[in-house]
């Protein structure tokens, strides 16, 4: 077991003043390492950090800063097997999804190095003969990111390679309960030789980091991803000091199976969108609807994959589920079950869940689970259930669908799959989502822009749309 300690200002801090966070393992309860519980004070220190490094690392010409973000990107695939380890004893997933991560991860640090050579400006013709108008984009200055515990390693480098591209400095504060992934990231980040301050990591009371971040007026940025809860705690505390602020929050993803569907397409896309990361997943599909001509065949189709999988330990061959995160997020699983279960639901699918161990809050599997005869009032159709369970309504006309499937608070990600390409496009036109998976149940990629309508958030990571978040437009007006 190790105690880790906070790097700030380009140095390890010990911090052996301070009170400690035990990081455990989901799947077993064993601690795994300690991180500080630093507070208002450590936070102080790391925006000072960032604040004094900014001229240096914005002043640095981009082909600079992309050489240090492609010298990450060659450690973090030099060390990817480590990290993916980290991963899976940290947060459950299985090792080959955990690896498939790290992967993921390293992509945004290569995307956003290469594009950091490419943040162009404009000049505009002006409206008279002795003026010219150019246009700076320029980085917003410090930039406080929050990470959530279900993508330890891909949510950290989505946030901060655009940040340091566009020459932005960094203070990350990773979630609670997987902050050892980050640290190692940290590690990489050192030997990737940025300079001093360039990134500062921070763990502790997120409460208090947060309000600390929101306070100070030398944090120009807050991105965030996490719980639509906290997501609005953050976006009323920005108001006072009218910080900049990106926000991921959660989704309710409908999942449309047409009757002109492939639908072996459909199940393989369902299963991945469902069961990855043991469903712990913001564009996870949540809702299921299924034309109600293909619906048994669909659910047949899904038993026979099904059958095949494997809940365990995310270290052993050939798992396909791990843990839950904690038992909270077992018993919500169990609860949902339960009431669609009690309002005339039946399991077509698993539906059991169990404890392994002795430790109170971890250790908690459970069977992916296919619901039938769902209606809209269940609890399962109303909140994201953030476990392996698959609701499945049927239904009739396309309007139905739509209707249905817009009908919530959240617009993150819908799936749709359907042979018929004005279908496609006419309802992928139609559903109020940002991120639409049409014949495709993995959407996420580096080099796309990833974020949701409504409450499921603001501003969008990935692409080139992803820089536009740390950059600040400058118009200089000239007289010749
Ligand atoms: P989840 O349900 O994924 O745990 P949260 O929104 O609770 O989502 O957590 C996401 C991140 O936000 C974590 O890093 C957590 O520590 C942090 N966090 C939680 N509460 C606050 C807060 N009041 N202010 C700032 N950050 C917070």
């Amino acid at each position: 077991m190790r105690h880790y300690g906070l790097y700030i200002n380009g140095e390890w801090l010990a911090l052996e003043n301070l009170d400690k966070i035990e990081v455990i393992n989901p799947a077993t309860g064993e601690i795994l390492g300690t991180v500080p519980k630093a507070g208002e004070q450590e936070t102080k220190m790391a925006i000072e950090a960032a604040y004094e490094a900014f001229g240096v690392w914005s002043s640095l010409p981009a082909n600079e800063r992309a050489d240090s973000l492609k010298r990450l990107h060659q450690l973090i695939l030099e060390e990817r097997e480590e990290l993916a380890r980290i991963m899976t004893l940290e947060q459950g997933k299985p090792l080959q999804e955990a690896m498939g991560e790290v992967m993921y991860a390293a992509s945004f640090v290569e995307w956003y190095a290469e594009e950091a050579k490419r943040i162009y400006g404009e000049t505009i013709p002006a409206w008279k003969e002795n003026k010219r108008i150019m246009v700076l984009r320029q980085p917003v200055g410090v930039v406080a990111a929050i990470t959530p515990w279900n993508f330890p390693a891909a949510m950290v480098t989505r946030k901060l390679a655009p940040a340091l591209a566009a020459g932005c400095t960094v203070i990350l504060k990773p979630a609670t309960q997987t902050p050892l992934t980050a640290m190692k990231l940290f590690a990489l980040f050192e030997k990737a030789g940025f300079p001093k301050g360039t990134v500062n990591i921070i763990t502790g009371y997120a409460g208090e980091i947060g309000k600390a971040f929101m306070e100070d007026l030398r944090v120009r940025k807050i991105t965030f991803t996490g719980s639509t809860e906290v997501g609005k705690i953050l976006m009323k505390q920005s108001a006072d000091t009218v910080k900049r602020i990106s926000l991921e929050l959660g989704g309710h993803a409908p999942f449309i199976v047409f009757d002109d569907a492939d639908l072996d397409k459909a199940v393989e896309g369902a299963a991945a969108s469902k069961f990855r990361n043991c469903g712990q997943v913001c564009v996870a599909s949540n809702r299921f609807y299924v034309q109600e001509n293909v619906v048994e065949m669909f659910i047949e189709k899904l038993k026979n994959k099904l059958k095949h999988y494997k809940v365990g330990y995310g270290w052993e061959e050939g798992v396909h589920i791990g843990p839950l995160i904690d038992k909270k997020g077992y018993q919500k699983v169990e609860q949902h079950i339960q009431d669609a279960v009690a309002k005339g639901a039946k399991i077509e699918v698993g539906g059991k869940g169990y404890h392994r161990g002795e430790a109170e809050d971890a250790g908690y599997f459970f069977e992916p689970t296919v619901l039938s005869g769902v209606t809209e009032d269940m609890l399962v159709m109303q909140e994201e259930t953030f476990g392996p369970v698959m609701p499945i309504i049927a239904f009739r006309t396309e309007e139905e669908a739509i209707r249905a499937a817009n009908n919530t608070r959240y617009g993150l990600a819908a799936y749709l799959f359907t042979e018929s390409l004005s279908r496609g496009i006419r309802i992928s036109e139609k559903l109020e989502y940002g991120i639409v998976g049409l014949n495709d149940g993995m959407p996420s990629t580096a080099q796309a822009p990833f974020g949701g309508f409504k409450e499921s958030g603001l501003g969008r990571e990935g692409g080139h749309h992803g820089l536009e978040a740390f950059l600040e437009t400058k118009y200089i007006s000239i007289g010749l």
